[in-house]
């Protein structure tokens, strides 16, 4: 066990904290992980145990809990840190904006002031392309480069560009301390190929892919297609779909970036866009799925959904370029995993 890195990973069971989790360890890490099991299930940690052959440390604790966080601290050697926890219901967050605040500023408060207080200084944060919002309203913004002026259009959105504007004022406050990798994730889908771990969202899901496998598995009885008049090639949306275990792999190789930072003594504060680069419409991503599970699931096309705009897709020049990151898998490789 000696000479590996901890790296403490909140929301560690979650859809892309498990994946990255894997990865973690398949790249000689350790991990512990915190989590409030709000939206995922103990059985993870023992499908992760199964998946990477080793006991994983694990604590039940909400981050908002301060001194249940320290005692993670306290009782452990933490290298490093990937902030995953939050709550991300983009339509939720519409509805309860006070609960959407206080819980994902305050974790990532209470977990900054521990990482200042226990000098763990090397952090990950999980943020999402939502923070831009609308990028289709400012000219030259798609592909969508991280320097796209910020506009998020949901309180959930506002969370994550509240804590990337804590991350730079704290990198400001001591530009050699602190190494900060911000990471904007568009559409993640797919999942491990070991079908051990991956999306479970409880109740119906807002997401079009977790969607179509419920229609797929008889609990849902059709898509819904939002809209098909806009002007792209088929008439409907395009979003840029990258798969999970390739967003989980982002994570390691800016894990890596922030440690060679630090071992050159300097600090960092800096934002990547983890996208795959290409856009795919609400038919070609259906075409796929349908591809991959045999046949045929049932559809409708209805009006465009609220909020809904034309093309989100990431320009990625940045990661693949300085993080040494490339997306090696597509929407086929996502759907097949996901119907296996
Ligand atoms: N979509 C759809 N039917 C659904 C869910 C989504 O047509 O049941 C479309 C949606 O309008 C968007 C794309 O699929 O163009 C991706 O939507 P999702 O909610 O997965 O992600 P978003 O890009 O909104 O974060």
């Amino acid at each position: 066990m000696s000479g590996r890195k901890t790296v403490l990973v909140t929301g560690g069971t979650g859809y892309i904290g498990s994946h990255t989790v894997v990865e973690l360890y398949e790249n000689g890490y350790d991990c512990i992980l915190v989590d409030n099991l709000h939206n995922s299930s103990s059985q993870l940690v023992a499908n992760l145990e199964t998946l990477v052959g080793e006991p994983i440390k694990f604590y039940q604790t909400d981050l908002c809990d301060k001194k249940g966080l320290e005692q993670v601290f306290r009782e452990n050697r933490i290298d490093s840190v990937i902030h995953f926890a939050s709550l991300k219901a983009v339509g939720e967050s519409a509805k309860v904006p006070l609960r959407y605040y206080r819980k994902n500023i305050l974790a990532a408060l209470n977990l900054l002031e521990l990482m200042e207080q226990y000098e763990v200084k090397i952090l990950v944060f999980a943020s999402s392309a939502t923070v831009y919002g609308d990028a289709t309203k400012q000219p030259g913004m798609i592909p969508i480069p991280e320097t796209c002026p910020l506009g998020p259009t949901n309180p959930y959105g506002s969370t994550k560009v509240i804590i990337e504007k804590l991350l730079h004022d704290l990198h400001i406050s001591d530009e050699k301390l602190w190494k900060f990798a911000i990471l904007r994730y568009f559409n993640p889908i797919g999942a491990h190929p070991s079908g051990l771990i991956g999306e479970d969202p409880s109740g119906v899901p807002n997401n079009l892919v977790p969607y179509m496998a419920q229609v797929a598995s008889g609990k849902i009885e059709k898509l819904r297609i939002f809209g098909n008049d806009y002007d792209t090639r088929d008439g409907t949306a395009i979003r840029d779909y990258v798969h999970v275990v390739d967003l989980a792999k982002g994570h390691v190789a800016a894990l890596r970036y922030l440690e060679k930072k630090d071992d050159e003594n300097e600090g960092i504060c800096r934002e990547w866009n983890l996208g795959s680069g290409t856009g795919s419409t609400v038919l070609e991503v259906y075409n796929a799925f349908c591809k991959a599970y045999g046949k045929e699931i049932p559809y409708e096309i209805v009006g465009r959904r609220d909020g809904d705009v034309i093309n989100l897709t990431a320009k990625i020049d940045r990661a693949v370029k300085e993080l040494n990151w490339k997306p090696q898998l597509d929407v086929a490789d996502a759907c097949e995993s996901l119907c296996r």
